[in-house]
């Protein structure tokens, strides 16, 4: 991307500075980590121990034993291997579901390492079992942030479609968010949810294929990080 597209997506995201800076627990005590010329990547598994409140587990949607927080933390670790073997610096915000991590550190992460990019994941529940599918959010108007979340989107479509036998996508899951962890990243920032826990078609590929999952994310990441 070039700096000064970034600037502009970080001015439109206005408070992300004060909000930093106004937590200094976790924002002064590391230096960045990552390699100079590699481009960093941080993921954001969803929910976990402490996401909320200090001290609460929160697992996300729940759809019988099967837990989003776990779903999405195997994903981290899939996306980040193959982005890793790539040659790009991975960052997770959590590693396992017993560390505590507040949802306000993890926008504070990915902007002490400077990171390129910021990819949060999430799985979906909706009361209608119907509800199924792909959606990405991203903040609105950011131009960087926009163009990440459809190469994410298209590719993970893309490729559970090749991959999954009945997967088809027929809406538009492009969305508009302003979710603390798009807010607060002072980079290209999107929220995948890679499908419907509460939905059965979605919930197998889901538990069943998580390798697909990992590959269509890690595709859209990847296009996007070689255009910039
Ligand atoms: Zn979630």
């Amino acid at each position: 991307m070039t700096s000064e597209q970034t600037r502009r997506d970080f001015m439109r995201k206005g408070l992300a500075i004060l909000v930093s800076a106004a937590i200094p627990a976790f924002a002064q005590s590391e230096e960045p980590t990552s390699q100079p010329g590699k481009k960093v990547v941080v993921l954001d598994p969803g929910h976990g121990m402490g996401n909320r409140k200090k001290g609460v587990y929160d697992p996300g949607a729940v759809h019988e034993k099967i837990y989003e927080e776990k779903i999405v933390l195997d994903q981290s670790k899939r996306v980040g291997k193959i982005l890793a073997q790539k040659g790009y610096d991975i960052i997770s915000t959590r590693t396992d579901s017993e560390t505590e991590t507040p949802l306000s550190s993890r926008p504070i992460l990915a902007n002490q390492q400077n990171a390129d990019i910021f990819v949060s994941l999430h799985c979906n529940a909706f009361t209608n079992p119907d509800a199924k599918g792909v959606r990405t959010y991203h903040y609105p108007d950011t131009k960087q942030g926009i163009k990440l979340a459809r190469q994410v989107q298209d590719s993970l479509v893309e490729e559970l479609t090749a991959n999954i036998p009945g997967f088809e996508q027929k809406y538009n899951g492009l969305k508009t968010a302003n979710f603390h962890v798009l807010k607060h990243t002072n980079m290209p920032a999107v929220l995948v949810e890679s499908g419907f826990l509460t939905n059965e078609r979605d919930r197998k590929y889901l538990t069943q294929n998580p390798e697909i999952v990992a590959e269509g994310i890690d595709k859209g990441i990847i296009k996007y990080l070689e255009e910039e």
